[in-house]
């Protein structure tokens, strides 16, 4: 059957998680033509905090100083994507996204150039560059060990504000707890965190939520819920109960589907729309051809499987993900990269993939396999040259980091594909 679109481009993002949206965003920035194939599906499991670097040191407690360590993966020349980068870009990176996801209706906060401590509804603190203003007061009354009291929901089973009160009970002791109805859905025998937060949005249910929150406080200042305050304009309903309470309220990221995912993924949506770059969020790229010199010929196909577009790019960036993605495949004779069949670094055999101890703290060498690159984050041949001139890569794709241990997810997307669009910007001039 032939293709229903032909389609021509002068940029092409595959992929559409955190490296492939921020890249769409810096090259709508830039003016850059731009389709950008993929779902963001995966942005419903995130926790909308945007870490940077943060391993813990066993003897130094938490990572406050994320430049610190990055400092010394750029003096080592270490293998890791961040060696390529100088700290002042990463900055500028983390800035103009976080700007552009400001002007579209979720504000970031955040210690300049540190750290912050967040609370999670595991109980634990977790250290992060950047976090939703909604989050804000989190991150003090943690710091500060204010009198808090934090809010159960009867029927909600994905936070539980008593687990969260035990675990902190050694360091944080004037937590109380609570448990009220949800406004309007009293009736109901299991609630779920995007409901409540779609309900958020009506002045009616705030109403209705500050008066049932109103009895319940003993003079705290703080008051803590799960991510709940809404979905296009938490902040503001946020202000809003604050100014109905009396006290500062603050959010804490739940598990998955996660409220401050979708809320993440609604604002990228917002910054993309009007712009150079046109979304292709219902595709997949099932097949993809190079040739020196040459333009990338791309075959689109919906998630059923029918023919969708067929897209000529000149330049194109790689934003496909790890295993889950499918960004990356193993089977019992390694790792491949199923697109451009890209050369993967990767332990000699299987049997080095994994330590003998699931926790050991310098974590598993498959998780460092991945997809090389030059200084220009285009990927390596197996003769150390690029595979292509104008093929370029971002993300957790990439070999040398390993996000997850690292505490370094959203920093990682966002540095390298500023990085690979600022070279596509360069090329163009
Ligand atoms: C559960 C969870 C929690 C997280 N929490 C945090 C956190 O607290 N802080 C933090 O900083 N980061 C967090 N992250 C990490 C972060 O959000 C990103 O997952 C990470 O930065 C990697 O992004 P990526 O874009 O490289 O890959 P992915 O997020 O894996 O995105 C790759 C995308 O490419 C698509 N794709 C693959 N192949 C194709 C193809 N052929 N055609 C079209 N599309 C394709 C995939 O469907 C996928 O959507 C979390 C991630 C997860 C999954």
């Amino acid at each position: 059957m032939e293709n229903k679109t032909h389609l021509k481009t002068d940029l092409v993002i595959i992929g559409a998680g955190m490296a492939g949206l921020a890249g769409a965003v810096f090259a709508a920035n830039r003016g850059i033509n731009t389709i950008l194939v993929g779902g963001a599906g995966a942005f419903e499991y995130a926790s909308g905090l945007l870490d940077l670097w943060g391993l813990t040191h066993p003897d130094n407690g938490y990572c406050k100083d994320p430049w610190q360590d990055l400092a010394q993966i750029q003096a080592s020349r270490h293998f890791h994507p961040f060696s390529k980068i100088c700290p002042s870009t990463i900055e500028t990176a983390f800035g103009e996204l976080t700007d552009v996801l400001g002007q579209n209706g979720l504000a970031y906060a955040g210690l300049p150039r540190e750290n912050s401590q967040i609370i999670t509804a595991f109980g634990t603190a977790k250290p992060t560059f950047r976090y939703p203003v909604t989050m804000a007061h989190n991150v003090t009354a943690f710091r500060d060990k204010n009198p808090t009291l934090l809010l159960d929901f009867n029927g909600l089973r994905e936070f539980r504000a008593r687990f969260v009160q035990q675990v902190l009970s050694s360091t944080w002791q004037n937590i109380r707890i609570a448990a009220i109805d949800f406004p309007q859905m009293s009736g109901r025998s299991e609630l779920v965190t995007p409901l409540m937060a779609q309900a958020m949005e009506t002045e009616q249910v705030q109403d209705k939520f500050a008066a049932a929150v109103r009895p319940q406080l003993k003079g705290e200042q703080f008051i803590g819920v799960p991510a709940i305050l809404g979905i296009n304009t938490a902040d503001k309903i946020r202000k809003r109960l604050e100014g109905l309470l009396g006290v500062n309220l603050f959010e804490i990221p739940t598990s998955p589907i996660s409220v401050p995912g979708i809320r993440l993924k609604e604002s990228f949506k917002k910054a993309l729309e009007d712009t150079c770059v046109t979304r292709l969020p219902d595709q997949r790229v099932l097949l993809a051809s190079q040739n020196p010199g040459k333009d990338f010929v791309l075959e689109t196909h919906t998630h059923s499987g029918i023919r969708a577009a067929r897209i000529q790019a000149g330049t194109c960036l790689l934003a496909t993900g790890r295993f889950l993605s499918k960004g990356l495949i193993s089977d019992r004779k390694g790792i491949t990269e199923p697109l451009f069949n890209l050369r993967v670094d990767q332990p000699t055999d299987r049997e080095h993939w994994h330590a003998a101890s699931y926790f050991d703290p310098k974590g598993h060498a498959v998780n460092l396999a991945g997809i090389t690159t030059d200084e220009r984050f285009r990927p390596l041949g197996r003769k150390n040259l690029p595979a292509h001139e104008k093929l370029y890569a971002a993300g957790s794709i990439l070999a040398g980091q390993d996000w997850m241990r690292t505490r370094s997810g959203a920093g990682l997307s966002i540095a390298t594909a500023f990085s690979a669009i600022e070279q596509i910007a360069l090329g163009r001039t």
